[in-house]
């Protein structure tokens, strides 16, 4: 799973003497054999290192290059399928550094040689998934799971705390039984509190987004009264399910569900809003014509794209231009190239006019206005 500190590690990675190489790669899941991709790869390499050959770089800094396409050759080979949709690669060898994101959306082909890593691409994907914590809680017992991109993480083993089992004590005419019992009571709510300090601590370390509780509906509200308000403002559902009742794939398959529906009815709001917005002429633009103009103004704030949708175009390789069907450049002059997903162009022009960009499942009302639109800073 990708974690938080994988992220950060990333982001703080710097490597002054030597290259590190970006390498992303489109899978396209179910569309062609892992060893067409790997072919792709292959080539997509290649072509880098004949570039690479004429960069001025000492010998060590080609070590480290040739050390590094080895390692993605290798990572590669040793692939039997490729069951993600995106894959992104960074490695440095002579700092040994090495990150793979196998991801749940396409990315666009690209390797990139630089002094830092690229990863703007990688960014705009993480930022539209949520970290998500699922607990489930009883008197005794709690059960924690991390949910991201579509993975799971068991943190059980970090919540475990010891509460005396609720056993019935036969007492001295119950007044033994009575002590007994609230000694349990006292337990019991040590045992919410620790739970419920623990969960602030891998909070504030695993930066979870949002929260699912789930206990017995008389213990979730007596549960919750030891809950941070930061975590309680975060809690998108709450469960009847007790903990050790599910199975891995059950916790799952239902924290999945509950995401899915919280992301698309937050998507839909959003895009009908969109809609309102760009019909009252306001900072927004509906469909592909409108669309194109603000990107080539480097206006787009926010992109949203349809995740099945697409449309053929061109691009002037010179300015980086992009049209329907404009042969010559209106801004430098150039014969403008065909592109066969002109989509893909868009959210490279967006990621490089620091956007952000969203995919939308295929049943969207934005399908109705070409499967695109934007959020504009200005028109
Ligand atoms: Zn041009």
């Amino acid at each position: 799973m990708t974690t938080h500190k994988q992220i950060r590690e990333l982001l703080e990675f710097k490597s002054e003497d030597y290259p590190v190489i970006s390498f992303y790669l489109n899978t396209h899941v179910g569309e062609i054999s892992p060893d067409e991709i790997k072919a792709q790869a292959h080539s997509l390499i290649r072509l880098q290192e004949k570039k690479l050959s004429h960069k001025p770089f000492s010998h060590a800094q080609r070590e480290s290059l040739t050390k590094d396409f080895q390692k993605i050759y290798q990572f590669l080979e040793e692939k039997p399928e490729f069951n993600f949709k995106g894959l992104a690669i960074f490695t440095c060898s002579s700092k040994n550094f090495w990150q793979v994101y196998e991801l749940p959306q396409k990315v666009k082909d690209s390797l990139i040689v630089d002094s830092d890593p690229y990863i703007r691409p990688l960014l705009a994907i993480l930022n539209q998934f949520h970290r998500l914590a699922f607990l489930l809680v009883d008197q005794r017992r709690a059960q924690l799971f991390e949910l991201f991109m579509g993975e799971i993480k068991d943190h059980t083993e970090l919540m475990t705390a010891d509460v005396p089992s609720r056993v019935r004590y036969a007492g001295w005419y119950g007044l033994e039984e009575k002590r007994v019992s609230r000694h349990i009571e006292q337990h019991i709510q040590e045992h919410f509190k620790q739970v419920a300090v623990k969960l602030y601590l891998l909070y504030k370390t695993h930066q979870f987004d949002y929260f699912i509780l789930s206990a017995q509906k008389h213990i979730l509200p007596e549960f919750e009264q030891h809950l941070h308000t930061e975590i309680l403002d975060r809690v998108i559902e709450r469960l009847d399910i007790e903990p050790f009742t599910l199975s891995l794939n059950e916790v799952k398959e239902k924290a999945l569900e509950i995401e899915r529906r919280f992301v698309e009815s937050r998507l839909n709001e959003e895009v009908e809003k969109l809609i309102t917005e760009a019909q009252k002429g306001r900072l927004a633009s509906l469909g592909i014509q409108n669309t194109l103009e603000a990107v080539n103004k480097k206006a787009v704030r926010t992109l949203y794209l349809v995740e099945d949708m697409t449309i053929s175009g061109r691009e002037c390789h010179n300015c980086g231009y992009l049209t329907l069907d404009e042969k010559e450049c209106p801004v430098c002059g150039k014969v403008t190239e065909p592109v066969q997903d002109l989509f893909d162009e868009v959210v490279e022009a967006v990621l490089y006019m620091n956007g952000d960009y969203y995919t939308l499942p295929p049943n969207t009302l934005l399908r109705e206005y070409g499967g695109i639109g934007a959020w504009l800073r200005f028109k």
